[in-house]
């Protein structure tokens, strides 16, 4: 249950608030910023801050600049571009710490904005330095986070900085994405399904067995569908199989029958020659596999069973392509399930990095009830560990 205090709790009018986002988005060499959805998430908390007059210091990182100045991972152009998004201007600091950035964050005015440089030009920032936290504090009055996508990080403006500021609460992407996840899995409407795919049962295992504890069913596609496959005997070609998990995925299909979960793996797959956008393929059903194919996508059959399965579905969870749908001739399996949810009336809630990307490329993404802007978080969520950045908040009272 969600039990942090949040930017409503607290008073921040003409507070310095440190707001640490996920501004961690694509700059292609140009500068420009080719998927703004991670800003875009930020802005409610953005604005409500805004509108109470908080004086806001942002934080985040961008890619991964291992310690040092790093122009290129310079958080310049994203200032700009919320400026533009917000009608104001967010004022860019030359640094995370230090007396001028420093200087900057005291002269800052009720309702105005400045994003500080990457966290991650400092190593304190990865190492968790209480060091580097405590400069990162003295910028600030209250602190609040609102980057869901490095929650499972414990890192010095994640979780650290959250020790020393207090209070520590949740800004509103991050109360949305552990309300959406947690109710799913805590009070879900029935029938509750997972659908599974991506590359390897490795990944997902402890998913898979947290799942079972609560979904009625669960579709798995992708590559690691093959493993299960193999593990009950299906000759399965060339596609990708884990051998050192065949054991593990008896047990899980076995951990499965005996909760009355019904498990569901694809019958016919589109079977390439090999793993390229134009390789020749085609389709087959599970004893027909030949011995040199890949299976590349969930085939025709087993679209049609799963989009029956999601229409009978009141809560559907989905993390993991159905097959590798960045290759056209593989991406129809994925796009049923994505177009099968939006079709539903469902509560669909879709994670992973992969996913999110699929039901963005078929432009679905408004027909969701809720996407996931963390996909390591919401996988580690999914398999119960706790986020030390969720942790280290407030708790309310
Ligand atoms: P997500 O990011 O949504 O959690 P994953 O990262 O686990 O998903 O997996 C995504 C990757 O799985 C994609 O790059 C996709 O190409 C790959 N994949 C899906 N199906 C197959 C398959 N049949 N064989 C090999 N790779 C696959
Ligand atoms: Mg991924």
């Amino acid at each position: 249950m969600f039990n942090k205090q949040t930017i409503e709790d607290i008073v921040v009018t003409d507070k310095r608030v440190f707001c640490r986002v996920d501004f961690n988005v694509p700059i292609d060499k140009k500068g420009i910023i080719t998927d703004d959805t991670r800003i875009r998430a930020a802005l409610p908390t953005i604005s409500y801050l805004i509108g109470n007059g908080a004086r806001l210091i942002l934080a985040s990182h961008l890619g991964r600049p291992k310690g040092k100045h790093d122009p290129s991972a310079s958080l310049a152009p994203v200032a700009a571009y919320l400026g533009a998004l917000l009608g104001q201007q967010v004022i860019m600091a030359p640094d995370c710490i230090g007396a001028e950035t420093a200087a900057l964050a005291e002269k800052l005015e009720s309702g105005q904005v400045m994003l500080l440089e990457n966290v991650r030009f400092h190593s304190g920032e990865t190492d968790n330095d209480p060091a580097f936290a405590a400069q990162l504090a003295t910028l600030a009055d209250v602190y609040v986070n609102d980057a869901f996508g490095t929650a499972h990080r414990a890192h010095a403006s994640t979780e650290g900085i959250a020790h020393i500021i207090k209070p520590a609460v949740a800004g509103y992407l991050m109360q949305n994405e552990l309300q959406y996840l947690g109710s799913a899995l805590d009070n879900p409407q029935r029938p509750f399904i997972a659908i599974l795919g991506g590359a390897k049962v490795s990944d997902k295992i402890t998913v898979i067995e947290k799942l079972l504890e609560k979904v009625d069913s669960i579709l798995i596609g992708g590559g690691m569908a093959y493993t299960f496959l193999k593990a009950q005997g299906v000759s399965v070609g060339s596609s990708l199989v884990e051998e050192d998990r065949l054991t593990m995925a008896l047990d899980l299909l076995d951990q499965a029958r005996k909760k009355n979960v019904s498990i569901f793996l694809p019958d016919d797959h589109l079977v390439a020659e090999n793993f390229a956008a134009d390789s020749p393929f085609t389709m087959v059903c599970n004893d027909q596999f030949p011995a040199a194919g890949m299976g590349l996508d969930i085939g025709p059959q087993t679209i049609t069973t799963y989009q029956k399965q999601i229409a009978s579905a009141r809560t559907v969870l989905w993390n993991g392509p159905m097959g590798v749908f960045e290759f056209d001739a593989f991406a129809k399996g994925t796009l049923a399930v994505a177009e099968a949810l939006a079709a539903s009336d469902c509560l669909s809630i879709i994670g992973g990095g992969d996913s999110v990307a699929a039901v963005n490329k078929a432009k679905l993404q408004d027909k969701m009830t809720h996407i996931s802007t963390g996909g390591g978080a919401s996988l580690e969520f999914l398999e119960g560990k706790a986020l030390p950045g969720v942790v280290a908040l407030s708790d309310k009272e």
